[in-house]
């Protein structure tokens, strides 16, 4: 005989008590009741990633909770963290025969519940980082996995192109970071292209806030507008890039520009974006023409290099942005 599990709120009531549930909540939540994953290692037998709790202190890494292979644990950030990785280094190994973020299988240290209502996720060089959320403007960041995607790609920028966190550089290795993001959730969902939201952390804010993400590749500009956050002040094309020594030279605002590019080489080419322009996108990155300094210029030279049939389409993607590949970007 089976035990039955009681639970004493209904599936239909959290359900309402979860209005804000998306289809890549879904999603994650099948993937996370269909077991175990695939991917357990990492090199040399070692789990292929590890999530620990920091219990809302600031001590790195914490405790371990769970490694790949484990069942979940219960803790909603730490099962986040574990489907967001597995998602990430799925994408990284199966479409671009890439193991892990260093190429060769490093183990990912994740950690969760850092500090006490803090509002970011990083990666510091060794290690992924996600704080709760203050509750009022921002949740949980281990919840859109994009944010995952995101953070994980700068350790693969690192490790690959390296390009420096400042001016035109700096928004380009932000961008990837989210190209990268925005196809972990693609591919998750099973979403072409055209089918896609490309939005960059839905889910992130709380209800209270007006606007529909943190950022949203194919209009820049317009992921939000709240009388307490202000306005999305992302770029859609070169007319409107900043120049500012803030935000290590506008890294986060002009990174519009290239997001853009992608999503419009993405739709053009057609089909699923984390296979034709992001294998191009993945080809640039890792390949001899991008390197440290490279700017908007360069780099869309590099994607028009390694487009082969798309060339012509990747090319019109970044004139639409104001960006002439091997030219001046103005
Ligand atoms: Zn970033």
């Amino acid at each position: 005989m089976t035990t039955r599990v009681c639970h004493f709120i209904p599936p239909y009531l959290l359900e309402r008590l979860q209005p804000h549930l998306t289809d890549v909540d879904r999603a994650l939540r099948a993937r996370r009741e269909a077991g175990p994953h695939p991917v357990r290692q990492g090199a040399a037998g070692a789990p292929a990633w590890v999530v620990h709790t920091c219990h809302n202190g600031a001590d790195l890494p914490g405790d371990v909770v769970r490694s790949a292979g484990q069942p979940a644990s219960g803790d909603d950030a730490v099962d986040e963290a574990a489907a967001g990785i597995s998602a990430t280094l799925d994408l990284y190994r199966e479409v671009y025969d890439r193991a892990s973020f260093d190429g060769e299988g490093a183990p990912v240290s994740l950690s969760v519940h850092y500090e006490r209502g803090y509002d970011n996720a990083y990666w510091d060089g060794t290690q992924l980082v996600f704080g709760d959320g203050d509750g009022k403007v921002f949740g949980r960041f281990t919840k859109p996995v994009d944010v995952l995607g995101h953070e994980l790609t700068h350790a693969v920028t690192e490790r690959t192109a390296g390009l420096t966190y400042s001016g035109q550089s700096g928004a380009l290795n932000e961008s990837l970071s989210d190209v990268f993001g925005s196809c972990v959730k693609q591919r998750l969902l099973g979403q072409s292209a055209a089918q896609a939201d490309w939005l960059i952390g839905e889910g992130l804010f709380l209800p209270a806030v007006q606007g529909r993400a943190l950022r949203d590749m194919a209009h820049p500009g317009t992921a939000y507008d709240d009388p307490q956050l202000g306005k999305d002040p992302q770029a859609p094309d070169m007319s409107g890039y900043v120049d500012t020594t803030d935000d290590n030279g506008g890294v986060h605002t002009n990174s519009g520009i290239p997001n853009r590019a992608f999503y419009l080489a993405a739709v053009a080419i057609g089909g699923n974006a984390w296979e034709g322009a992001g294998r191009i996108w993945y080809d640039a990155l890792t390949g001899p023409d991008v390197s440290a300094g490279t700017d908007f210029a360069g780099f869309a030279a590099a994607t028009v290099a390694a487009a082969g049939a798309h060339a012509d389409e990747v090319t019109a993607a970044w004139k639409t942005v104001g960006v002439g590949p091997g030219g001046s970007a103005s």
